[in-house]
């Protein structure tokens, strides 16, 4: 058969009418109604958790720390209703001064956990200062390289609104939610610098104290009652030049913790060096923490301290409550810096001064003004 290029009639250059093109926009897109991001109902927040949906989760904790009372509303539902699901986990404290390597130490510990003991951790904070001084935001996954890309992690950085109270009772909350999800690890870090040990403590099973040699202020943890509360203290940075004086802080901190009365728990505290960052001791940490929980699981010591610690979170709560309801009550807002003037000037004493504004207070709550 002839090429059709040899025929005489065969232009080379012809173009056959393509098909038409459609445009790039989608036509349909403008006469479609515009979605909008579908709220969850209490219902899809529980049955996501429960059903161990990350994305769900993350809402639901960023609910949890909303200020907005619709918000809270809903927050304090979805939390009621994942309780029957809460409470299956191992709850550690993990606090340290800033630079002690909290974030190195977390990141090692919780792959070592999640290795050696499978199942899933949550990572939260409690950092107070983190709004205020825009300094370490606790829990940051940047921090944690290994942590932040394991598929059985969830890392959250700390509720950065309000008082310690607040943001400790919203930590509190998380741990429900993260615990409904099938977390059960979870580790709470906090700097050690001030109140927010007690907070951590009233809501974990073990607390654990990172602490440096070398520094000249060992033994600054006995000052602040942070030792007190320890049921591990690790030494971290044992390694090169350090690993003497690391171990040499041991036998100091360990002499230091015979001053103290034996903790409720029956337990020894245990002091130990390791090093985050070379990854030396981590087990040894770790077998100390779970010999540490079949030991208070065994003599009852867990269920009570999670009782107390309920009972302790009932208290806050209510504390938190009335102060709010107190602080923000229009008289009272209005009534308090005159009040304060007049005790600053000896015009009245504190305790008159306090008295009058409670009475003012009851009032408006009877008046409903
Ligand atoms: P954080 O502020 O408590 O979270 O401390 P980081 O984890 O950020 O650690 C502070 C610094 O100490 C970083 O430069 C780390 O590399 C270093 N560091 C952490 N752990 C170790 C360790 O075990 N040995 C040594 N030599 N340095 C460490």
């Amino acid at each position: 058969m002839e090429h059709p290029e040899n025929n005489e009639a065969y232009k080379g250059l012809t173009v056959n009418a393509g098909i038409e093109q459609p445009s790039s926009v989608n036509p349909y897109l403008k006469s479609r109604p515009r979605k909008k991001r579908r709220e969850f109902s209490v219902q899809d927040y529980v049955e996501g958790i429960v059903k161990g949906d990350i994305t769900v989760l993350s809402q639901a904790v960023t609910l949890v720390e909303s200020l907005l009372p619709e918000h809270q509303q809903v927050a304090q539902e979805v939390i009621e209703r994942c309780l029957p699901y809460a409470g299956r986990s191992v709850r550690i404290g993990i606090s340290g001064v800033p630079g002690a390597g909290k974030s190195t130490s977390i990141d090692v510990f919780g792959t070592h956990v999640l290795e050696q003991y499978g199942g899933k951790l949550a990572v939260l904070a409690i950092d107070p200062s983190s709004e205020r001084s825009k300094g370490s935001i606790l829990g940051d996954k940047t921090r944690m390289e290994k942590l932040s890309v394991h598929p059985k992690s969830f890392i959250r950085p700390s509720p950065s609104a309000g008082s310690l109270g607040g943001v400790a009772r919203k930590t509190r909350e998380t741990i429900v939610l993260c615990e409904a999800a099938g977390f059960d690890k979870i580790f709470v870090e906090t700097v050690g610098v001030g109140q927010s040990e007690t907070a951590v403590h009233s809501m974990v099973d073990f607390f654990l104290l990172i602490q440096l040699a070398g520094t000249g202020d060992e033994l600054q943890g006995i000052k602040r009652g942070i030792m007190e509360m320890a049921d591990g203290i690790i030494i971290n940075k044992a390694d090169g030049d350090n690993l003497e004086r690391a171990r040499l802080a041991a036998t100091q901190f360990r002499n230091a913790l015979h001053l103290f009365p034996a903790p409720e728990s029956g337990w020894t505290p245990e002091v130990l060096t390791y090093s985050g960052f070379y990854g030396i001791g981590i087990k040894e940490v770790w077998d100390m923490v779970y010999r540490y929980l079949d030991f208070v699981k065994e003599n009852g010591y867990f269920e009570y301290r999670r009782n107390e610690q309920s009972k302790y979170w009932m208290y806050e709560s209510i504390n938190e409550h009335l102060r709010h309801s107190f602080y923000h009550n229009p008289q009272i807002a209005n009534m308090l810096s005159e009040e304060e003037a007049r005790v600053l000037k000896g015009e009245r004493t504190s305790f008159i001064a306090a008295k009058h504004l409670l009475d003012t207070y009851y009032a408006t709550l009877k008046t409903g003004k």
